[in-house]
C-alpha cells in the first residue's frame, strides 16, 4: 500500500493543517471542503503554517529568504482545493476531518466509498466516534481506520492510529507507514472513548478540576504547581485556554458519559463555555482573560493533590493495558509524543514514572489514595500483580519495563552485561535510540570475545535497556564521517562480529521489544532466534537514503523469510509488523510486551541447557552454505551505494527531514 496521492476532507480547525502536514512531506493532497472560503481558510492556514516553519529556518540560516520563498510555493502548490470530489479518483489515501457527528462522518465515507478507487484507505481524524460504524457506511470496512492528529496537527507529533473492529492489520500497518512518511509518531490502538492519551489526560486533570472547585483553589497556583512539579509542560487551566474550553469540555462530556464519576467535568468550565468565553479562539477570554484568572478560589493546592494528578494518570493507564487497548510502550509513547512529557526534561510517561519510583511504593500511595478518595484510585490488578512477583521497576530489574541490573566490574559504555547463572543478558545502552554506532560494534565485541573466552556462558540475550525502542538503525552520521580505512574495517568486523553470533558456540537471542530498524534489525537476524514484542516493528529503510543494507540484511533477511519477501523488504524499505514477522519468519514468536524478557530468558535459559558441543556443531554446520560469498557480494554493493552521490543526497535529506532527489549517480 503505498500513497501517492492523498486527500483530506474539511478544511476546518484540523484540515488546512493536516493537508500541510501532507504536503511538507511531498505527497500531494487535496483538500475538500462544502464551501469555497471554509476551503480558502484552510489553505490559508496551511500557507501560514508553512511559512512560519521556513522563517525559523530562515532565522536560523538553514534557508535563504529566496529558498524559503521557493519552497513555500512548492508545498502550497501540492495541495489542490476541491468542492467536489473530482479529484479523488486517483488517491490513495483519504483522511475525514468533517464534523464530530456520525451522520455527517457516515455520509462522507458513504461518497468517499463511491469516488475513491478500491485499493484506497479511508481514515477518521475523529477524536472520539466509533472507526466501525464509519467502516459499516462502506463497502470496505477492513481498510477503514482511525488516523487521530493532535491539535495544532503541524506541531504534535503524535498520531494515534485506532483500529475498528474491521480494520485489517494491513490497514493499520499501511497507516502506520503513511505516518512516518509524513513524520509524524504513530501508536495503535483499539476503538474505546479517548483513545490513549485524551482517556489518561482527561482522567488525571479531572482530579485538579474536581479539587480546584471543592477546596476552592487558585487556578493560577494550579497551573504554577503543575508545571513546577513536572507532571506536564504547562498548567490544565492555562492549556485548555490554548485547545479551547468547548472542545475540551465535549471530550471531557463524552468521557464522563462513557466512563463514569472516576472522570470530572469542571462546573467553572462549562459555565465559561455557555458564556461563549471559549480561550484563545474567542480572543483570549477563558479561564484567563489579560493574565488574569476569571474564576473564584485563591487556595493553595497541595504536595498531595499534585501527586494524585500522577496516581490517576498510571491507574487510566494500567486500565488502558488491562483492557488490552495498547500495549505499554505505545502508551507511554504516546504521553510523550501527545501530552509533550519529555524525559530528557525530567518529564516521564506514567509506565516509566512508576518503574523509576519504584512500584512497591505507588501501590501504597495508591491504597492510601483510595481510602481517602474512594474506588478511582483503587490499585489496577496489573500493578498488583507486579507487586506480587516482586517485580518493583528499575531497583529490582523488571517492573512495567526490564532494566539492566548489570554485573560489577568492567563494563563497556554502549553495552551493558549482566549475567545469570550460564545466561549473558547484553543490554544495548546507546541512547536515545540504540544506534548502531561504531561503538556499539566494538563494544559488543568486546562483550562476545569475553563471555566467550570465559567459558562460562552458553546463551546470549540481546536486549535493550530504551523501553521505546529496540534499535532505530545504523548511526548513519558516524558511519558518513569515517574515512576509506576506518569505514571498511568497521564493516568487516561487524560482519565477523555478527557471523559469530550465528556460528559461535553461545546461542543467541534477540529480544526485540520495538522499532528494530536497519543494523538493528540486522543484529537481530544475526541472533539464532528473534522474540518480538507486540510493539515490535521489523525494517530495512536503507534504500530510503540510497543506500542497502551494510551488515548482512540483503543475505540474511532472504535466509530467513525468503527471496521474494525480502526483495520486497530491502527494496520498498517500509516496516513491518510483529505479526507480519513472525508470518514470514523473521520472529520466532511474538508475546505481550511485557512478557518479552522472561520470554527470552526462557528461551536462553533452554538453549544454555543442551549439550554444548551439539549447540556448538548444529549453529556451526547450519550456517555453512554461502553466506561469505554473500556478504562479500554485499559489501562491493554497500560500498558502490555508500559512496554515490546518491547515498550523500539521501543522507543530507534524511537528516534535514526533507525528500531526496535522486540522480542515479
Ligand atoms: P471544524 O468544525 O473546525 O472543521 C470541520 C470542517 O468540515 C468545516 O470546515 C466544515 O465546513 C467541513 N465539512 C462539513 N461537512 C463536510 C463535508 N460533507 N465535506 C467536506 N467538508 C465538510 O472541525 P475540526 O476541529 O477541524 O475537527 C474535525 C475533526 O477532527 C473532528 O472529528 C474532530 O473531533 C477531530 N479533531 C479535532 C481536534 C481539535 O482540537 N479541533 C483535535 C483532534 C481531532
Amino acid at each position: 500500500m503505498f500513497v501517492f496521492k492523498a486527500a483530506v476532507v474539511g478544511a476546518g480547525t484540523m484540515g488546512g493543517e493536516i493537508a500541510q502536514v501532507i504536503a511538507n512531506a511531498d505527497v500531494p493532497v487535496v483538500l475538500k471542503d462544502i464551501k469555497q472560503e471554509f476551503v480558502d481558510h484552510g489553505l490559508e492556514k496551511a500557507r501560514e503554517v508553512t511559512k512560519s516553519q521556513l522563517d525559523k529556518l530562515v532565522s536560523k540560516e538553514k534557508l535563504t529568504q529566496e529558498q524559503a520563498d521557493a519552497r513555500l510555493e512548492e508545498v502550497m502548490g501540492r495541495i489542490t482545493g476541491a468542492l467536489d470530489y473530482e479529484d479523488f479518483g486517483d488517491v490513495d489515501f483519504v483522511i475525514e476531518a468533517a464534523p464530530e457527528k456520525m451522520e455527517i462522518k457516515q455520509s462522507v465515507f458513504r461518497e468517499l466509498d463511491e469516488v475513491t478507487p478500491g485499493h484506497a484507505i479511508l481514515a477518521s481524524n475523529t477524536s472520539s466516534l466509533s472507526i466501525t460504524e464509519m467502516g459499516d457506511a462502506t463497502l470496505r470496512p477492513e481498510k477503514v481506520v482511525g488516523f487521530h492528529f493532535f491539535y495544532p496537527a503541524s506541531v504534535m507529533p503524535l498520531l494515534e492510529i485506532v483500529e475498528g473492529e474491521d480494520s485489517s492489520a494491513e490497514t493499520v500497518q499501511a497507516a502506520s507507514n503513511f505516518a512516518q512518511a509524513i513524520r509524524k509518531q504513530p501508536i495503535t490502538c483499539a476503538e474505546v472513548p479517548g483513545f490513549v492519551v485524551n482517556r489518561i489526560l482527561n482522567s488525571a486533570v479531572g482530579e485538579l478540576w474536581r479539587a480546584q472547585e471543592e477546596q476552592g483553589l487558585s487556578i493560577q497556583k494550579i497551573d504554577a504547581k503543575v508545571a513546577e512539579a513536572q507532571l506536564a509542560p504547562m498548567g490544565p487551566f492555562i492549556l485548555t485556554d490554548l485547545l479551547g474550553l468547548d472542545t475540551v469540555l465535549h471530550v471531557a462530556e463524552h468521557l464522563r458519559e462513557s466512563y463514569g464519576d472516576s472522570f470530572y467535568i469542571h462546573q467553572g468550565m462549562k459555565k465559561l463555555v455557555d458564556e461563549g468565553h471559549l480561550g484563545a479562539k474567542s480572543g483570549g477570554d477563558g479561564f484567563y482573560k489579560d493574565g488574569e484568572p476569571q474564576l473564584e478560589g485563591d487556595g493553595d493546592p497541595s504536595d498531595e493533590l499534585i501527586e494524585t494528578f500522577g496516581l490517576k494518570a498510571l491507574v487510566e493507564a494500567c486500565l488502558l493495558l488491562e483492557e488490552g487497548v495498547a500495549a505499554a510502550r505505545d502508551i507511554d509513547l504516546g504521553m510523550m509524543a501527545g501530552a509533550g512529557l519529555d524525559p530528557r526534561r525530567g518529564l516521564f510517561p506514567p509506565f516509566m514514572k512508576a518503574d523509576l519510583e519504584g512500584l512497591d511504593t505507588v501501590l501504597e500511595k495508591l491504597e492510601k489514595a483510595e481510602q481517602e478518595h474512594g474506588e478511582r484510585f483503587a490499585a489496577p490488578r496489573v500493578l498488583k500483580r507486579l507487586v506480587a512477583q516482586g517485580r518493583l521497576g528499575q531497583k529490582s530489574g523488571q517492573g512495567f519495563y526490564p532494566y539492566p541490573q548489570a554485573d560489577e566490574g568492567d563494563q563497556t559504555d554502549t553495552v551493558k552485561v549482566e549475567t545469570r547463572d550460564d545466561v549473558a543478558i547484553a543490554w544495548l545502552t546507546n541512547p536515545p535510540m540504540n544506534a548502531i554506532s561504531p561503538q556499539v560494534i566494538k563494544d559488543l565485541g568486546t562483550v562476545w570475545e569475553r563471555l566467550k573466552d570465559g567459558g562460562e556462558v552458553r546463551a546470549m540475550v540481546i536486549c535493550s535497556s530504551i523501553p521505546v525502542v529496540f534499535s532505530a538503525g545504523a548511526d548513519i552520521k558516524a558511519f558518513s564521517e569515517m574515512d576509506q580505512s576506518s569505514g571498511p574495517e568497521l564493516i568487516d568486523s561487524g560482519h565477523n562480529l555478527l557471523r559469530e553470533l550465528g556460528s559461535g558456540p553461545i546461542a543467541t537471542v534477540a529480544a526485540v521489544n520495538a522499532l528494530a530498524f536497519g543494523g538493528g534489525c540486522e543484529v537481530a537476524m544475526a541472533c539464532d532466534f528473534r522474540i518480538a514484542a507486540d510493539s515490535a516493528v521489523f525494517g530495512q529503510p536503507e534504500i530510503k537514503l540510497g543506500l542497502i543494507p551494510g551488515f548482512g540484511g540483503t543475505q540474511r533477511l532472504p535466509r530467513l523469510v525468503g527471496s521474494e519477501k525480502a526483495l520486497e523488504m530491502n527494496l520498498v524499505g517500509d516496516a513491518i509488523s510483529s505479526e507480519e514477522a513472525a508470518d514470514y519468519g523473521l520472529a520466532n514468536r511474538v508475546v505481550p510486551d511485557q512478557e518479552l524478557f522472561d520470554t527470552a530468558l526462557a528461551w536462553a535459559r533452554k538453549l544454555a541447557g543442551q549439550a554444548p558441543l551439539a549447540v556448538e556443531q548444529i549453529k556451526s554446520v547450519s550456517n555453512n552454505g554461502d553466506l561469505d560469498e554473500g556478504i562479500e557480494a554485499e559489501k562491493q554493493g554497500f560500498a558502490t551505494a555508500f559512496l554515490s552521490e546518491d547515498a550523500k543526497e539521501g543522507i543530507s535529506a534524511f537528516l534535514g527531514k526533507r525528500t531526496p532527489e535522486w540522480q542515479g549517480k
